[in-house]
């Protein structure tokens, strides 16, 4: 076991999670980790106050599964999320901490899919059910005594749960458990709604939340980009084409992704390293020397091997993924701008992460900018300043050490000057795009992330609830979105939500990628990625909803 690992280790988490985790590459518990697992290995109930990206889940995944009992196959945890996507996530996650737990099983009820298989899949002894609100309700009317053996209840994103119009589902699940009950409850806040569930059905519950002190931020240029989780590695190759910098350093959580985006960046050509816990302390300082002396340009570490680096040539600091509380933030950034010198601090957020982006700005009460990512013609731009730089120190030597052999190359290949140098330019950029189109081809769109959090909460409500809402005149497509037709509508019995479900399962899409839904009579409307549509369609040629086929092709309102 490493030494990182030992944190959890500490906090008494069963051995075969601990391999678990210690196998998915964690090193150290978060700050909210670290405060809530002794509260709920002890028994005791909580309310953690936390948003995604302090490693909340795991922050309780952890703590329960160490009080399992895998003998016996019954439910006896209880997870309840807003959304189907939250579920799904969670449900993952269990799966992951649990995988060396032989005998653990996870089930994941939501609405959206058929419930004969959720049935079945409990019924065989899943000691873990995670589940919407909805549809848990909707297996309660069918078997009142679904929940009568669990033990721990968790409530995810109460918040969320509330502003979705969970009350009334909550508190028929509520009835329908044990009344001695471990109930822990997270939130990312704690209005008075939330307060009054805690007073009622929790148990002395202990407060946990991250520190929110306010932090000061050095003199440090600050910009964030939003960014689905899959396109981290892509964006950040697009970035450092346009990015002056001299040395970098690149956060990321695991082992694993300091290994991976170490090998990437190398593969195109940076001098980069990986750090994190698993490297031995001589090689880890040679690394930080080799930063220090130009050897090496960009170090990807976690926070825990990136401790005490003390670098002066690092211009910038990528946050490529999430600190997990401001202080860290502050921290990471910290790395950059020394002596006096500008720094510049980037921060990867990815949709579900916008909330720690607002704590971050409140914390250290500075705004963090938007920025782009930047397209074919920056990413050209730079490259031609590149490499004008490059030969400019090279023009005044040159005509007098190479002037002769120019002249007797052109005389012997018959060639102008211009015909050489162009020849010369090639074999010196080495295959690299250096025209509109060239780039265009090889830095394909990354797609981008734009609805914008308000209009997907309310989505995601008539997409648990089954409610639609009719519009006939067409609405103004985002950017990048079409419009596509289903040719199943209100009376064939289905809702956006089961669309959205086998849109989700079949075409593997993210839910951002997925925009409004508009469910009509006879056939269905539905707002989907332009980048890859023809694929996602022949994906979907067979795929069937209510047993009726889907029959999806683009909209054409004409
Ligand atoms: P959450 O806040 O639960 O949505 O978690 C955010 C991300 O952090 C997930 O991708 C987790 O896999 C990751 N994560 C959670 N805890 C840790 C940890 N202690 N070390 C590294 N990564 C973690």
């Amino acid at each position: 076991m490493t030494q990182e690992t030992g944190g959890f280790a500490a906090l008494g988490i069963h051995p075969a999670v601990l391999a678990a985790i210690t196998a998915v590459g964690y090193e150290e518990p978060s700050p909210i980790q670290a405060q809530a697992i002794p509260v709920i290995l002890a028994g005791h109930d909580m309310i953690g106050q936390a948003q995604t990206g302090t490693g909340k889940t795991a922050a309780f995944a952890l703590p329960m599964l160490s009080r399992i009992d895998p003998a016996r196959r019954e439910p006896q945890l209880l997870i309840l999320a807003p959304t189907r996507e939250l579920a799904l996530q969670v449900a993952t996650a269990f799966e992951t901490y649990a995988s060396q737990l032989p005998g653990v099983g996870v089930v994941a009820v939501y609405g959206g899919a058929p419930m004969g298989p959720q049935l079945k899949a409990l019924r065989q002894g899943a000691q873990i059910l995670v589940a919407t609100p909805g549809r848990l309700c909707d297996h309660l009317r069918r078997d009142e005594q679904l929940l009568s053996t669990v033990k721990h209840l968790v409530l995810d994103e109460a918040d969320e749960m509330l502003k979705l119009g969970f009350m009334e589902d909550l508190e028929v699940i509520f009835a329908a458990l044990p009344e001695s009950r471990q109930t822990v409850l997270f939130s990312a806040t704690l209005p008075h709604s939330i307060r009054e569930i805690a007073e009622k059905h929790l148990h002395e519950p202990q407060h946990v939340k991250i520190a929110a002190k306010t932090q000061t931020v050095a003199r440090i240029d600050q910009a964030h980009l939003m960014v689905h989780a899959d396109q981290k590695t892509a964006a950040v190759l697009r970035l450092l084409e346009v990015e002056e910098f001299d040395a970098l350093i690149a956060f990321v959580r695991t082992k694993q992704a300091t290994l991976d985006l170490a090998g990437a960046l190398e593969a195109k050509g940076y001098k980069a390293a990986a750090l994190n816990g698993d490297i031995a302390q001589n090689q880890r300082e040679r690394v930080i020397e080799s930063l220090k002396d130009g050897r090496l340009d960009i170090v990807v570490a976690t926070d825990v091997a990136a401790r005490g680096i003390d670098v002066p040539r690092i211009t910038h600091v990528f946050n490529v993924d999430m600190p997990y509380d401001p202080e860290s933030y502050v921290h990471r950034i910290g790395r950059t701008g020394r002596a006096g010198r500008d720094g510049r601090a980037l921060l990867l957020v990815t949709p579900r992460e916008r909330r720690m982006l607002q704590v971050i700005e409140r914390v250290t009460g500075q705004k963090v900018a938007e920025v782009h990512l930047p397209g074919a013609q920056q990413v050209l731009d730079a490259r031609i300043r590149k490499l004008t730089a490059a030969l400019q120190p090279l023009l005044a030597e040159s005509e007098s050490s190479h002037g002769e052999l120019l002249d007797r190359l052109t005389a012997g290949l018959g060639c102008s000057p211009r015909a050489l140098a162009a020849a010369l330019l090639r074999k010196a950029t080495n295959g690299q795009a250096l025209t509109l189109s060239e780039v265009e081809r090889e830095q394909p769109p990354v797609p981008s992330v734009s609805a914008p959090r308000e209009r997907r909460e309310r989505s995601d409500r008539s997409m648990e609830r089954g409610v639609h809402r009719e519009r006939r005149a067409p609405m103004p497509l985002p950017e990048g979105r079409v419009r596509c037709r289903a040719a199943l509508g209100a009376r064939d019995g289905i809702a956006a939500k089961n669309l959205l479900g086998a849109i989700l399962n079949e075409g593997g899409l993210a839910r951002d990628a997925i925009g409004r839904i508009q469910v009509r009579d006879s056939f269905s409307l539905i707002e989907l990625p332009e980048d890859g549509l023809e694929r996602l369609l022949g994906k979907l040629r067979d795929t069937r909803v209510a047993g009726k086929q889907l029959k999806l092709r683009r909209y054409r309102e004409d």
